[in-house]
C-alpha cells in the first residue's frame, strides 16, 4: 500500500451532528465549500444543509486527469447537489495552469510539495470567489479523506483566506463524530463513482505502479461505483 504514515484517522465517539455552528465572528449563515468530489463532499453537504447553513459548492479541480475522470467526478457532485438543492459553481478546468504549478514536482510523493501547491491553487481560486460573492468563510472536503494530511490542507486554506480581509478558512475537522464513516455510508447509499486515485496524472501513475507491483489490475477509468460495478 502507499505510505500511510502521517495519516489521521479520527473516528471518535462524539454524536454525529446536524447542528453545526459557524464560528461566532461570521456575520451571516453562508459557507462556500470547495468540493473535490461527491464521495468526500457528501457528508459535509448533508450535514451543513441539515444544519440550516446556506451552502454553495465550488468545484475547481483542474488537477484531475484525464478529462473523462474529471467530468465523471464533477457530474456526480452536480447530481448530489441537485438532490439536496444546493447551488453548484462549476469553475474553470484550466489544466495547463495546473501543469505549470506542478512543473518540476512530477516525482514528489503524495502529501509532498506538489500537493501543497495543488491545494494552494485550488484554495486561492475558492478564496477569490468567496471574497467576490459575499462569503466570509469557506471550507473544503479535501481533509475528510484519511489519505490526506489535514494539517497540510488547513495550512493551505488559512494561507489562501489571508489574502482577503474578513475571510476565514473553516478548519472544522470533518472526520470527527464519525464523519469519515458517514462519508462511506453516503457514498454507498448514493452509489457514487469510486475514484481510485487522488486525481492528477502523477497520482494515477504512482497508484498504477503500486498496483502492478502488487499483482493488481491497473485502474480502469469510469468503472467502479460504491454500491455496484457499472454493468459491462
Ligand atoms: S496527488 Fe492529489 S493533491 Fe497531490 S498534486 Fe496530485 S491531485 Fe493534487
Amino acid at each position: 500500500m502507499p505510505n500511510l504514515s502521517n495519516v489521521n484517522n479520527e473516528n471518535d465517539n462524539e454524536d454525529y451532528t446536524y447542528n453545526l455552528k459557524l464560528p461566532s465572528h461570521v456575520s451571516n449563515n453562508k459557507v462556500l465549500l470547495h468540493s473535490c468530489c461527491a464521495p468526500c463532499a457528501g457528508d459535509l453537504m448533508k450535514r451543513m444543509k441539515a444544519s440550516g447553513i446556506e451552502l454553495t459548492i465550488f468545484f475547481y479541480n483542474p488537477n484531475i486527469h484525464p478529462k473523462k475522470e474529471y467530468e465523471i467526478r464533477k457530474e456526480e457532485n452536480i447530481r448530489y447537489a441537485k438532490e439536496l438543492n444546493i447551488d453548484f459553481i462549476d469553475a474553470d478546468y484550466d489544466v495547463q495552469n495546473w501543469f505549470s504549478v506542478a512543473k518540476g514536482l512530477e516525482k514528489e510523493p503524495e502529501r509532498g510539495v506538489r500537493c501543497t501547491k495543488c491545494f494552494d491553487m485550488r484554495f486561492e481560486r475558492t478564496a477569490l470567489y468567496a471574497h467576490e460573492n459575499g462569503f466570509e468563510i469557506f471550507t473544503s472536503s479535501l481533509g475528510i479523506s484519511r489519505w490526506k494530511n489535514m494539517d497540510q490542507i488547513n495550512d493551505c486554506g488559512i494561507r489562501s483566506a489571508k489574502n482577503y480581509q474578513g475571510l476565514t478558512y473553516w478548519t472544522y475537522n470533518w472526520r470527527k463524530a464519525n464523519g469519515a464513516k458517514r462519508m462511506y455510508e453516503i457514498a454507498k447509499e448514493e452509489n457514487f463513482y469510486k475514484q481510485e486515485y487522488c486525481g492528477c496524472i502523477y497520482s494515477l501513475r504512482d497508484t498504477n505502479d503500486w498496483r502492478v507491483k502488487n499483482n493488481r489490475e491497473e485502474i480502469k477509468i469510469g468503472e467502479e461505483f460504491y454500491a455496484k460495478k457499472l454493468a459491462e
